[in-house]
């Protein structure tokens, strides 16, 4: 027997949304849409692109290790102080790091929502921590009174993806003050900001950013939504000091490779393309809502840049038929949520493509 440490066994392989070429080759399709992934459906930034073509001519160059422009551009337009910036390779690799940096081993809880963002729950397998799972509430938003009921003295940290995925909900700025104040000082407060943007005019909403100042909050952000990087990899997010020195004596050394760090920089540069994207993104919800709402669906109102809703039956059967014709989306019974639909906004034409493949299917299933 290899030395494999045993509480691996627990953990599970990330399963990620269908590549459109997979289904290509199953269902002998040709035009096949991706809803799956949240995704940024107006791509990157002209800029971006710009940048990676100009770094590529030096990619036989290490990148520099400390993402010193990265940081630099990143402190400057949230108006944090650059030892307060974490970055890395997606903000998945932040969240496996937050494991590394909080929790000893079995005898430290880490407290997730039901269902979240599934990487949480990795952070803590990885180190044969003991994950406390909360229930979301009926609204399917972060029960907040719950998590806090949950803690222990053995919990080392509370993890809160604002807006949730795969919900698309929000907690509100009460209710986070709330929380901050019903649990001790040790426990840390991870507040996954993925989708930040795409909340970021709604009142009720605060982030990480508003709580920096109390030395327990940490915030996690990416470039992979709202700025369109997907593909290339990049994370970041705001953390107390020592919490930031921690994040540096535990990552890799080149976390972020040199074109990620160029397109990111570019990325933050270009507020318009960031504005249309958040614009266009408004308009395709409000479609997928209503395609929901057409065939009987219950849509949750989301804040994200997906929409998840209750199909009153198993999603599985839904998602493929749906697939049989071209559309990927997530199946919510790999979510959490086994009589959901998670459906990610496309451009509005795809919106409207996934409207049509759903009503001939949900007509299938009332036939
Ligand atoms: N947090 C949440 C809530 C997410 O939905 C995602 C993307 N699926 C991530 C983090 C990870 O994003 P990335 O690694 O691309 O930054």
């Amino acid at each position: 027997m290899l030395p494999i440490r045993p509480h691996l066994s627990a953990m599970r392989p990330y399963s990620p949304g269908k590549p459109i070429e997979e289904v290509q080759r199953e269902f002998g399709l040709t035009r096949v849409i991706k809803l799956a992934s949240n995704e940024n459906p107006l791509g990157p930034s002209p800029l971006a692109i710009a940048a990676v073509e100009q770094a590529a001519r030096e990619m036989h160059i290490y990148p520099d290790a400390s993402s010193y422009r990265l940081v630099q551009a990143i402190a400057e337009r949230y108006a944090v102080p650059a030892d307060q910036v974490l970055f890395g390779n997606g903000s998945d690799e932040l969240i496996h790091y937050l494991g590394l940096i909080f929790l000893n081993g079995p005898e430290d809880e880490m407290i997730v929502g039901d269902p979240s963002f599934v990487r949480y729950d990795a952070s803590a397998q990885v180190v044969g921590a003991k994950l406390v799972k909360v229930p979301l509430d009926a609204d399917l938003r972060h029960d907040l009174t719950a998590m806090a009921a949950a803690v222990t003295e053995r919990t080392r940290m509370i993890w809160i993806a604002n807006p949730n995925n795969p919900t698309g909900t929000i907690v509100t700025r009460a209710e986070i003050d709330t929380l901050l104040a019903n649990t001790p000082a040790h426990v840390v407060v991870v507040l996954d900001e993925a989708y930040a943007e795409y909340a970021a005019d709604e009142p009720d909403y605060a982030t990480s950013l508003d709580y920096l100042a109390t030395e327990r909050v940490v915030g996690l952000r990416t470039f992979s939504k709202a700025y369109g990087l997907a593909g290339i990899r990049v994370g970041f997010g705001f953390a107390p000091p020592a919490v930031v020195d921690a994040f540096q004596r535990v990552r890799e050394p080149f976390n972020v490779n040199s074109l990620a760090q160029a397109a990111a920089i570019a990325a933050l540069g270009d507020r318009e393309h960031l504005a249309a994207g958040v614009k266009m993104n408004r308009e395709s919800a409000a479609a997928l809502m209503e395609a929901f709402r057409a065939v009987g669906a219950k849509p949750v109102a989301s804040f994200a840049n997906f929409v998840c809703a209750d199909m009153g039956q198993p999603g599985e059967p839904i998602f493929r038929e749906l697939l049989k014709r071209g559309v990927i989306v997530r199946s919510g019974h790999v979510l959490g949520l086994p009589n959901y639909l998670r459906v990610s906004c496309g451009t509005l034409a795809e919106v409207q493509e996934f409207a049509s493949a759903l009503r001939e299917v949900m007509s299938l299933a009332t036939a």
